[in-house]
This record gives C-alpha cells, structure tokens and sequence, in this order.
C-alpha cells in the first residue's frame, strides 16, 4: 500500500469526529483489496458500529440520463438548507467494471452540493469479485452514519444487480422515470419496479408537466397490480422536477411518512435486524471465498479448471468438486 496508512484510532476519531477527509480515507481502506488492510479495516468499523444506525437509508434509482444527479442536488440542498440535515451521497457505478470508463464518477456532478460541509459525496465502483456492491456499500453507511450523516442516499443506475442489493441495506427504494420516453419501463428491469417504495415521474416541467402526471397515473395503475408488500406499505407515485426544485421536498415527506409507519408497525426494527443477519451471511460467503483463493496455488489451478471447463473437457460440477477437495 503506498498512500501513507493512519493507525485504527486515527481513523476511527477522524470518523467520529465527522471529518470528511478521514471518513473518505476510512472509505478508501473498507475498500481495498489488500488483505494486510483487512485488520485495520475490521477494527475501524467495529469501532464506529455503536454509533451507526441512526439514520433514514434511502436507494435511489434511475437510468443514466433520467436526472438522478440533478435530484439528488436538488434534495440535498432540500434536506441541508431546509431541514438542517447532514447528507451522505454513496454513488455504486457498475461501468467502471466493464470498461474502465465511469457514468457516475465525472467530477462535476453534484459540484455545488459536493462543497458543503454537511454533504459527502462519494462514488465507489461495483467491483464484480469479492462481494462488491455488498461488502463495501454496507459499510461505508455504517461509517457514514458514524460520522454523523442523518441521511444516507445510495445511488445506482437501475440497469445492473446493484439495485437487488442495495433494496436490502436500505429503508426506503425510490425510482426515478420519465414521462412518455418510448418503452412503458426504459429498461428499467421489472423486478426493480416490485421492489420501488416511491416511483418519480422527473423532468415534470416546462411542456412536459402533462405528460409526466399522466405517466404518474399510468404507473400507480401499474403498481397496483403487483402484491402487496409484507410490511403493508403501498407505493406511491409522484411527479417532480430536480432542475426546478418542484415536487423534491414532497418526495421526501413520502420518505418521512414511510419512516414513521415502519416505525410505529415495528417493521423497522424488523428490516434492520434482518439487515444485519444478511450482513453476516454475507461476510461468511466473502470470507470462504477469499480464504479459498488465497490457497496456494489455486490461482493457476482455477485457470486449468476454466479452460477445462470452456473446452468442454470438464464439466463445472466436477470441475468445482476437484477444487474444492
Ligand atoms: P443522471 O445521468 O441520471 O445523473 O442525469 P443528470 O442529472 O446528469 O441529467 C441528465 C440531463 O437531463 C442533463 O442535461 C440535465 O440538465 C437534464 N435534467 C436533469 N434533471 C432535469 C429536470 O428535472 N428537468 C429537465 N427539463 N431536465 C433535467
């Protein structure tokens, strides 16, 4: 590792402290891949578990050019300058996987909100190996919310599995949509529309507030259609416009007004419990896996096995039985 390392407790007062720097930096050592950082790691986020929790966690949703940038600007300032929270922006980008390249770690979104104190704003790709969306997203909340961040939005573009996961460390699933843009669901997976707890019509302005309310009754006729959920909450639809500011702060009042159901139903308490439970499983998965790998000479074993399996020579449940005894 060769940026300079703070020790455990560098960290965890950084964090604690609410420094924004510190808490990226604690961000950036969760992440990395390198085994020697995995005890540091461990012990900075065990530290700052008890002081997490206190939060609303919300999935924000979209595909690219939907606006989610341009929203999330419009409710962070909502949030900051109107209700005097603190907000944690965690951006999952699934292209740098694949090419390299990035949808949503160009430096100029969210500019303005990026320079206030009480907003931090952090893009981290979804690594496909090693658990990825999983591992690092669940616990840059727990740091965030450790920092003091109230509010946490985790973003994703709506075209991967990253929403899958982020359904299940969240509270509350919101989906941005435009009006009238060809295809009913642009791509957006159905199974995203059964998991939305708020579906957005955005971009409601100028010539385009018609169309938008009448994708909005469209969708809520749509939704009605799919079971209810077990924790009794029925989604809702709205329209908004993150340029004008119209619509966002009621957007979060469907937030809020989920928050206090869930919590006086005691389905919060629930969903959290079951979150932490599904934390752990997944820890042990990742931890196998890992230690699996890490076995000497696996790597190039693996590699046989693939070109065995490819040619055909083997098949993938002899393949894996062979490695794994
Ligand atoms: P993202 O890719 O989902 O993050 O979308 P962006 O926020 O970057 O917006 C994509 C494009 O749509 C930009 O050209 C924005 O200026 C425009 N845009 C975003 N929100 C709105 C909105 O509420 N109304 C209108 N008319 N345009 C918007």
């Amino acid at each position: 590792m060769t940026r300079p390392r703070h020790s455990a407790q560098q960290y965890i007062d950084g964090v604690l402290a609410g420094d924004r720097a510190l808490l990226a930096r604690a961000i950036t050592l969760i992440e990395s891949e390198n085994p020697h950082d995995a005890p540091l790691a461990r012990e900075v986020i065990e530290a700052c578990l008890p002081h997490s929790g206190r939060s609303i966690r919300t999935g924000i949703t979209g595909i690219p050019g939907v606006g989610k940038s341009t929203f999330i600007e419009a409710l962070g300032k909502h949030l900051i300058e109107t209700r005097g929270e603190r907000v944690a922006i965690l951006s999952i980008d699934p292209s740098s996987q694949i090419s390299g390249g990035s949808i949503l770690g160009d430096k100029t979104r969210m500019e303005r909100l990026g320079a206030d104190e009480r907003a931090f704003i952090r893009p981290s790709p979804a690594r496909g190996h090693l658990g990825g969306v999983g591992r690092h997203t669940r616990e840059a909340i727990l740091l965030c919310e450790a920092a003091g961040f109230g509010t946490i939005l985790v973003e994703t573009v709506g075209v991967g599995q990253s929403e899958t996961a982020v359904r299940g460390m969240t509270d509350f699933f919101l989906l941005l949509m435009l009006a009238g843009a060809g295809d009913e669901l642009q791509g957006i997976k159905r199974g995203i529309l059964e998991m939305v707890d708020l579906l957005a019509i955005n971009k409601a302005d100028g010539d385009n507030v018609n169309r938008a309310e009448r994708a909005r009754r469209e969708f809520e006729n749509a939704l009605h259609l799919f079971p209810a959920s077990d924790d009794g909450w029925i989604p809702k639809t709205v329209v908004c416009s993150g340029l004008t500011g119209a619509g966002v702060p009621a957007v979060w009042d469907v937030v809020l007004e989920h928050h206090q159901q869930m919590q006086e139903t005691g389905n919060f308490t629930r969903r959290r419990e079951r979150q932490a439970v599904d934390w752990m499983r997944d820890l042990i998965s990742q931890a196998l896996e890992a230690d699996f790998l890490r076995r000497p000479g696996m790597e190039a074993r693996l590699r046989e096995a693939e070109i065995a399996v490819r040619q055909g020579a083997v098949n993938p449940i002899s393949a894996v039985a062979g490695l794994l005894s």
